[in-house]
């Protein structure tokens, strides 16, 4: 397969190079250059296969001609170790695909686990491997997302950059009380500066050519492609419902989106998908009048969607041909206000008696604005436990019962080891250079 770019330069060659490099040669993003069909037994028969054999095909699907079945097999294995259930919510009409049962409670684990996996099968194979640094910007989810995914791999090292005193206290100890191979960078900064300077550093040619660098920031195709399998794994549970599905995706950086589309081109049988935001809704602004206005991000109790310029808008232009037409006939947006976010979070746990954390509800209320229950089943991603955002969901019901994990309590208490950054990028490079492989 090769992966061609959104800026319409070079193209590369194989996931490979696509999961080390990341960018194309002048900085665009990469994409799979076709997007095959699966066979129609298979989609019609989705209910009748296992989660672990829905998984291999459709990564075979993706990945197939570069890594051995075998191979993918244990990959699939290793990455995918936990439930990801759906579950009804009311009548067969609305139902939460709770992706957040992996080891750090949010989505992110999920693409998270098999990039990483894929990462060292790939090193493995190389005679003379160099260790590689991976770095990630983050405004928690992703960061801690990639620490445990990547804890303690061999010839990897992962360096978390997350802006200073935008986090809560929960948040930054997921991040920054890891040590051995996870470096923990504090940007005195925004999160789009932090993003940005991952981005710089990896398009820097000086430094590319001394250290070998790549990004688990959601730019990266191989963390994005995995998350197709899910698309599949949430009708199959539908066990041959008739009607079709609608999606409704929590979105911030539109990486669960982008491969909600590509399931669909693979042929998953979707009606159409809600673009679901808070505040910073420069998606659905774009839906609404067909002009693309990146704006800086304001902050939000879905925090991990504040984002006002999204990595994979391009992604999705790509995906549609730039027709506006097409895209916003395929895609409705939708934004929610932290008051009815907090107002539909309660209205959710009281009436149906379901805890959704603040980014789960935004999805939720978008796709009760939308569905058309007659033709239509509704999902949405469920992308993070509530107790991931213990504070919120504590202040909008005082008496819910919520228990902190004991492993979340336990890194409350651990020691915070940090190295702080300005948010110019000659700070970076430096350190990035003057560290030893
Ligand atoms: C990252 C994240 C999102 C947004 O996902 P994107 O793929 O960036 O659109 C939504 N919810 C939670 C909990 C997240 O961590």
């Amino acid at each position: 397969m090769n992966y061609s770019s959104t800026n319409g330069d070079t193209q590369v060659g194989s996931l490979c190079e696509a999961l080390f490099q990341t960018f194309s040669s002048k900085g665009g993003l990469l994409m799979p250059e076709v997007i095959n069909l699966l066979p129609k037994e298979f989609l019609l028969n989705l209910h009748t296969f296992s989660f672990q054999e829905i998984c291999l095909k459709v990564c075979l699907n993706l990945f197939g001609d570069e890594i051995p079945e075998e191979d993918l097999a244990k990959i699939i294995q290793k990455a995918f170790n936990f439930e990801i259930p759906l579950v009804e919510i009311y009548e067969k009409e609305v139902y939460s695909l709770e992706l957040f049962h992996g080891k750090t409670l949010s989505f992110k684990d999920i693409g998270m686990s098999f990039m990483a996996e894929l990462m060292s099968y790939f090193l493995e194979k190389e005679k003379e491997s160099q260790d590689i640094t991976v770095l990630v910007a983050t405004t928690g989810d992703t960061g801690s997302a990639a620490a445990s995914a990547f804890f303690k791999r061999k010839g990897i090292k992962l360096c978390i950059l997350y802006p200073k005193n935008k986090l809560s206290l929960l948040q930054e100890k997921q991040l920054n009380t890891w040590g051995e191979n996870i470096t923990a960078l504090e940007i005195d900064g925004t999160y789009e500066d932090c993003k940005n300077l991952v981005r710089e550093v990896l398009i820097d040619k000086e430094l590319n050519k001394k250290i070998r660098l790549t990004t688990a920031n959601s730019h990266n195709i191989a963390r994005l492609l995995p998350q197709c399998v899910y698309y599949f794994w949430a009708v199959a549970q539908l066990k041959g419902e008739k009607r079709t599905t609608i999606f409704s995706v929590p979105s911030g950086n539109f990486g669960n989106l982008t491969a909600g589309i590509i399931a669909k081109k693979m042929g998953l049988r979707i009606s159409r998908f809600i673009a679901a935001t808070n505040i910073n809704d420069v998606v659905p602004q774009y839906l609404l009048n067909g002009s693309f206005e990146p704006r800086p991000a304001i902050r939000t109790i879905s925090s991990s969607m504040d984002t006002g310029n999204p990595v994979n808008f391009k992604r999705l232009l790509t995906l549609y041909n730039h027709s506006y037409t097409r895209f916003s006939a395929d895609i409705a947006g939708y934004r929610l206000t932290d008051r009815r976010t907090k107002n539909t979070l309660k209205d959710l746990y009281e009436g149906y008696n379901y805890l959704a954390d603040p980014h789960s509800t935004v999805a939720y209320a978008a796709l009760k604005n939308y569905l058309t229950p007659e033709s239509e089943v509704g999902i949405f991603l469920a992308s993070a436990h509530p107790v991931k955002y213990y504070e919120v969901v504590k202040q909008t019901i005082p008496d819910v019962e919520l228990e902190m994990p004991s492993f979340l309590e336990e890194t409350l208490r651990k020691e915070k080891k940090v190295v702080s950054l300005s948010s110019k990028i000659d700070g970076l490079k430096a350190f990035l250079s003057n560290t030893p492989n």
